[in-house]
């Protein structure tokens, strides 16, 4: 089973400077080979990876800092941004910008690289054209290396393998439980069984300091030193917060995942997701586009994280997740099938208007992701009532128990 192990570098001034240079030369090729990308797409032509990285080979010989840095590393760019393009078109893929992208880089064959420790708390691995670099040895990478990448956050590098365990990837049971989770606004996220997963990702103090920085940089000229410091503890701030918000998905998922066979989720669109991105379905509040960065720090669940962290423990224990569609899943109510857009009392509260089952709202679009999950869409959708028509007006029959989750399916 393939794994992943993350430690912290500590380069050399000189390692430091190049890592920097092959980061540099990356993002280049990468925003290179974009814009090719799109030239031959407005014609309405494709360059593939093959005549990309052809045509790297021979720029090679005029430009020598790409010839300077490690030529796998290059490729492995055009290999990403071909992957990229092909999923989702070159007109979605982004620009690499100095200042936003965080230097990446990919050494693809791991067999070749040798790590050796050095002390009970240091170790060294060599990378081609680098040479031996010294990390934190935090964890045993228990297997065989099939390839190294580091990257920078902030000011500091990291170095991560990803390895080949060994292990079996572990058989689905089916006779263990399911669990439905309904990614909110208002909360991360609601299981089934009445769980509900939250934190706040942003002190009180981080956000007043970020405001306070952010009021000083608007007084400062553009390009000076002391805009680029602001800058500079701003993103400090707002590492932090990412760092608890990924902390935060990977517990998560691992306590909802655990000891589960399928994990069903509402398949969110982006739409959705931007919009409270942006704290308008929360919050629709004044000068949102000014406080854009603070305002995402507070209320960006980071949903899709969640589902990468759950996906991520799912793969481990052989668990299946299941995407279903999230129509009427807050307004249907989970006992008699009727689907009223006034059981849904408030944010919180869903008290339904016919059988008077009353539950925390969330814990309901769980509920019926989950019956959706493992019974199909179909069984799901009240007779008579297409999927895309306003759910007023429309009469939601009763389901036939036997399809419900509670009459149907065992829990363990
Ligand atoms: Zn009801």
């Amino acid at each position: 089973m393939l794994t992943g192990r993350k430690y912290v570098a500590a380069l050399t001034e000189d390692q430091a400077t190049f890592a920097e240079e092959i980061g540099g030369a990356i993002r280049s090729v990468w925003n290179t080979a974009l814009e090719q990308r799109r030239k031959y797409r407005r014609r309405g032509k494709w360059i593939g990876y093959r005549e990309q990285s052809r045509e790297m080979a021979e720029a090679k010989g005029d430009f020598p800092w790409l010839k300077a840095v490690p030529g796998h590393c290059l490729q492995q760019a055009l290999m990403d941004l071909d992957v990229a393009c092909r999923t989702h078109g070159p007109f979605m893929i982004r620009w690499r910008s100095k200042t936003r992208w965080s230097p990446s880089f990919r050494f693809p064959e791991g067999s070749k690289i040798p790590v050796k420790r050095i002390s009970r708390k240091w170790a060294q691995a060599r990378l081609p054209k680098i040479g031996w670099i010294t990390f934190r040895w935090t964890r045993p990478l228990g297997g065989a290396i099939r390839s190294a990448t580091m990257t920078r956050d902030g000011e500091r590098w990291h170095i991560s393998f990803l390895v080949e365990t060994g292990a079996p990837a572990p058989a689905v049971n089916l006779e263990r439980g399911r669990v439905g989770v309904d990614r909110g606004v208002a909360v991360l996220a609601a299981t089934d069984d009445g769980r509900l997963f939250e934190r706040k990702f942003i002190r009180p103090g981080e956000a007043e300091r970020y405001r306070r920085l952010e009021k000083q940089r608007n007084r400062t000229e553009r390009g000076s030193k002391r805009r680029r410091e602001c800058i500079r503890r701003q993103r400090v701030i707002m590492r932090r917060v990412r760092n608890r918000r990924r902390d935060f998905h990977a517990r998560t998922a691992c306590r909802i995942v655990d000891g589960n066979a399928l994990v069903a989720l509402e398949d969110l669109s982006t739409k959705k997701m931007s919009a409270s991105a942006k704290g308008t379905v929360a919050e629709p509040g004044r000068n949102v586009g000014a406080k854009a960065g603070l305002n995402r720090a507070i209320l960006d669940k980071g949903w899709h994280g969640l589902e990468l962290a759950i996906r991520n423990r799912a793969r481990k224990s052989g668990t299946v997740v299941r995407k279903v569609p999230p129509a009427y899943t807050s307004q249907t109510c989970p006992t008699c099938g009727r689907v009223d857009a006034n059981s849904r009392q408030s944010q919180a509260e869903f008290v339904c208007t016919t059988c008077g089952y009353a539950e925390h709202a969330d814990v309901v679009g769980a509920q019926n992701t989950l019956a959706r999950g493992h019974t199909g869409y179909r069984a799901w959708r009240p007779r008579g009532c297409p999927v895309r028509e306003s759910p007023t007006g429309s009469r939601g029959n009763p389901v036939d128990s036997s399809l419900s989750h509670e009459a149907g399916i065992p829990r363990p």
